[in-house]
């Protein structure tokens, strides 16, 4: 269904591989940039258009199993990842970013906000119950001019429903280390939480809608 982005050298003999287990790079949690060398999953594959850095960050912790400090430590060498950084272009290592997750650096600008009066993101997270249930968040979610989800037509929320939490939208250690869930009590954005290793394609309607709708406000 995925490919592995990385996996450990392989061995250039069948034999030898074949007789010794496969051994997986144990990462050292002060490991403060990931690299391919370590060996992790991620493809780009998983991704959908206009996907939010939020949701992309949330599967690549999901699918490692890495704590959320590790994955903040990758947006920047010098941010404080308990602090957090925004999702902005300007406040992020783009090419530190690309490295880890093997993104094209046009794709992942895509995936972070602007902070351009036109197209004001909301500074809370907004989610659409529909589309976390997929295991994605888009950028238009944020906008403050979007009031329903372009694919669902569902009203964007911002609390969690079990204990009213509204998370600041931060790329932060505590913020990406509860993926599609709500950071203070845990419970799932949506129906189901979503797994990785259930990821299912978006449907060509929802994909139309999307970036129909990404083109009406970044491109017009
Ligand atoms: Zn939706
Ligand atoms: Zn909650």
């Amino acid at each position: 269904m995925f490919s592995l982005v990385m996996l450990p050298v392989a061995s250039s003999s069948p034999r030898k591989a074949a007789s010794s287990p496969l051994r997986f790079p144990i990462l050292s949690l002060d490991e403060r940039k990931l690299t391919p060398a370590l060996g992790y999953a991620f493809s780009t594959k998983w991704l959908d258009p206009c996907e939010s850095l939020v949701s992309i960050l949330w599967k690549f912790g999901q699918a490692n199993g890495l704590p959320g400090y590790i994955v903040a430590r990758q947006l920047s060498a010098d941010a404080d990842p308990y602090e957090g950084v925004a999702p902005l272009a300007e406040s992020i290592d783009i090419r530190r970013v690309c490295d880890t997750l093997l993104m094209s650096p046009k794709a992942l600008r895509a995936s972070l906000f602007i902070g351009a009066p036109r197209r004001r993101y909301c500074t809370i997270f907004r989610y659409c119950r529909k589309c976390v249930m997929r295991g994605y968040h888009s950028v238009l979610h944020q906008l403050e001019t979007e009031v329903v989800c372009p694919a669902h037509q569902r009203p964007l929320e911002t609390a969690c429903r079990r204990c009213g939490f509204e998370a600041q939208c931060v790329l932060s250690a505590r913020f990406l280390e509860t993926p599609f869930r709500c950071s203070y009590c845990r419970a799932g954005y949506s129906y189901n939480v979503f797994s990785i290793l259930k990821r299912r394609p978006m449907d060509k309607s929802e994909r139309v809608a999307i970036t129909r709708r990404y083109f009406e406000r970044y491109l017009t």
